[in-house]
């Protein structure tokens, strides 16, 4: 069986030489533990960070070792009581072929309920980042303007249309037409805005929103969040979900000089993190399950296929190539 090991730490962009693909002995589970082979393997932006050495909130991952990835999967054997051979499940393991696991850490996936791929996307991380980051941190109420940055990706996507089904106006900014243009016809946002085709970026932003913004929902951070800066209303919310536009950055950048505005607008900035509400999954899952079901939450997946193309998915997260979730499919059901 395969796995995927960081050869080396990046600098700035990470290239397809920081990975390293291995055959290695196919795992046997021990008492409590079940072996699962992978389905889907998701790719996500936050492994930058684990690629650093650096202290985070994520572990830095070792050079030479396999890298933690969450996996859609399907237990072959199982020394568990809890689970049995085809029971499908998800959980934090390894960007692997087959990874054995202990059954406590994995949540089962029922496939009659959907694609299960879904698991890793707007039903898993992803979809309860937007849940709880729009909805706890950014609160929009009717009739606000609300602006999310990475608006066509997978924690974006969700937290837009969760922002308009709570009766705000929603702004989103991506880095294609066939993004906005999914945005604006499919999801329901009011306006969205092609970062990489204009200009004026805050010209463009001033107009999409002509009664400022009473909530940002940051993905990307850098110039889009100047634009929407000086558009903050009075009491508005910035919730700060990520920063994809500064992790390949090999300098940081000086610290945020603006805060005249926040003294004006009395707005709240605040980061949080997803898991933060470890205890709170269920709670987010039915409500955005029932959202599907209801037909008022649009999702997409945009699945690499093989396994061993699992880097260049990854990599196609810091060029925009994902519309939605970006996946890797490893087997099939
Ligand atoms: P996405 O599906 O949004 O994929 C990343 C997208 O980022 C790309 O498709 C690309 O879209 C955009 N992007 C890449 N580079 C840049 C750039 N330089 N400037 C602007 N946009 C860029 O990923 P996720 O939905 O998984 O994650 C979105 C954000 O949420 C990330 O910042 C991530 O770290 C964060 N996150 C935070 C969590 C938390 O607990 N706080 C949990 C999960 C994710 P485009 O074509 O529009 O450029």
């Amino acid at each position: 069986t395969r796995q995927w090991r960081l050869a080396s730490r990046p600098t700035g962009t990470p290239t397809a030489e920081n990975f390293d693909l291995v055959t290695v002995e196919r795992p046997e589970p021990g008492p409590g533990e079940v072996l699962v082979r992978t389905l889907y393997q998701s790719v996500d932006p936050y492994m930058r960070g684990r690629m650093r050495d650096a202290e985070s909130y994520a572990e830095p991952w070792d050079v030479g070792e396999p890298m933690q990835a969450g996996v859609v999967g399907e237990v072959l054997e199982s020394e568990a009581d809890s689970l049995e051979a085809g029971d499908v499940v998800t959980g934090n393991l390894l960007w692997a072929e087959h990874a054995v696991a202990d059954a406590d850490e994995l949540r089962r996936v029922n496939p009659d309920l959907g694609p299960v791929s879904s698991a890793l996307g707007v039903l898993g991380m992803p979809g309860i980042t937007a849940y709880f980051g729009m909805l706890d941190v950014a609160e929009p109420t009717p009739g606000d303007t609300v602006v999310v940055s990475g608006a066509a990706g997978a924690v974006g996507s969700v937290a837009g249309q969760l922002a308009r089904l709570s009766g705000a106006r929603v702004v989103g900014t991506a880095g294609s037409d066939e993004k906005t243009d999914w945005l604006t016809d499919e999801l329901g946002f009011d306006a969205a805005i092609n970062y990489t085709e204009t200009d004026d970026l805050a010209g463009a932003m001033a107009e999409a929103c002509p009664d400022g913004v009473d909530a940002y929902f940051d993905n990307v951070g850098g110039p889009i969040t100047d634009a929407v800066w000086p558009l903050l209303n009075v009491r508005a919310r910035v919730a700060v979900c990520g920063q994809i536009s500064q992790y390949n950055a090999t300098e940081q950048p000086t610290g945020p000089r603006k805060l005249g505005k926040l003294v004006e607008s009395r707005a709240r900035v605040e980061g949080f993190l997803v898991g933060d509400y470890q205890g709170r999954w269920g709670e987010a899952l039915e409500r955005l399950s029932g959202f599907i079901h209801e037909d008022e939450l649009q999702y997409r997946e945009h699945v690499v296929d093989g396994f061993e193309n699992a880097p260049d998915a990854f990599l196609g997260l810091f060029e925009g190539e994902n519309i939605g979730k970006q996946l890797v499919k490893v087997a099939e059901r």
